[in-house]
């Protein structure tokens, strides 16, 4: 079937018309594509259902305009992709989807961890243009990949909040030679030798986890380690319970290590989930099977 380009907010509305909320899959996405996308859509092929993929670079999410300039973009190459992956619709707001929109979401407590620390407004930008995205075309299920965990968290808030009846489905984060996290920036990073050791860094403290063999403050010696050794300026590394983003305490729950770096003024994210239960004695980390 050919794959339908849809540009402003009627064409959705009237290529959906006779939809069943049920059977529409969504794919939100900034563009620049990689195979992280395509894993999120041949998952969502998975099921037979109408596969509508966006392509906005949501201006509301940067606090940085010289980031949103820059940006990489790739349209016709994601078309292609697209197209060939069988699609079934690709929309791409026009500007006039958010055109003088003064409306937010306020969030709370989880715009505030992490990503929400550095970048204020984040979060509250992402939710209020996926909010806008849900509402008109009113999918069955989402699509959402683990390499942004936090967005994840928000992402279910409001379909939470706002009474959606909606289906989250994830993948874990896909990666590229050396461990590294596919991401639609990379291409701006000349040494990408300094990405793998990001991804070290996460593994390096994951195994000392599993030996019941690290403490909390041995972050600092991590991160350290990853500035002095200029491989990049970091912006965040904690280790918080995947639910909630909150702090680890005594209380044996599921935990995901966090880092954001910026590596030659590009932002980075990666994420490592340490699949065992986890629990916090003393400033030891301990993990229960
Ligand atoms: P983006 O285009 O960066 O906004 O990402 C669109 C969707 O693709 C989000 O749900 C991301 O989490 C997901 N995604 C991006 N990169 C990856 C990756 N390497 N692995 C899994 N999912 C990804």
């Amino acid at each position: 079937m050919k794959t339908l380009i849809l540009r402003n907010m009627a064409e959705v509305k009237k290529a959906l018309e006779l939809s069943d909320s049920r059977n529409i899959n969504f794919i939100p996405t900034m563009g620049n594509l990689h195979d992280g996308h395509f894993e999120l859509i041949r998952k969502a092929k998975k099921n037979k259902n109408i596969n509508l993929v966006s392509i906005y670079v949501n201006p509301l999410q940067f606090n940085d305009i010289k980031d949103l300039d820059n940006y990489p973009r790739s349209l016709d190459k994601d078309l292609k992709n697209l197209t060939e992956l069988g699609v079934s619709m690709v929309y791409l707001p026009e500007k006039a989807f958010n055109l003088n929109n003064t409306s937010t979401i306020q969030l709370g407590e989880i715009a505030n961890k992490l990503c929400g620390k550095n970048r204020k407004g984040h979060f509250e930008g992402v939710a209020t243009i996926i909010l806008k995205f849900l509402l008109l075309i009113k999918p069955g299920q989402i699509y959402l990949g683990e390499k942004d965990f936090q967005q994840i968290l928000v992402i279910k808030k409001i379909i939470k909040d706002f009474n959606f009846d909606l289906e989250v489905k994830t993948i874990p984060i896909i990666r590229g030679p050396g461990g590294i996290a596919l991401s639609s920036r990379n291409q701006r990073i000349k040494n990408i030798n300094n990405l793998k050791k990001v991804y070290d860094c996460l593994c390096k403290i994951k195994i000392k986890i599993v030996e019941d063999n690290f403490y909390m403050k041995d972050l600092e010696y991590f991160e350290d380690n990853l500035i002095k050794s200029g491989v990049c300026k970091v912006n965040y590394l904690e280790i918080l319970r995947e639910s909630d983003l909150a702090e680890l305490t005594s209380v044996p729950s599921k935990c995901r290590i966090f880092i954001s770096c910026n590596i030659q003024g590009v932002n980075v994210i990666d994420n490592l989930s340490l699949k065992k239960v986890c629990f916090k004695e003393g400033g030891r980390l301990m993990t229960s099977s």
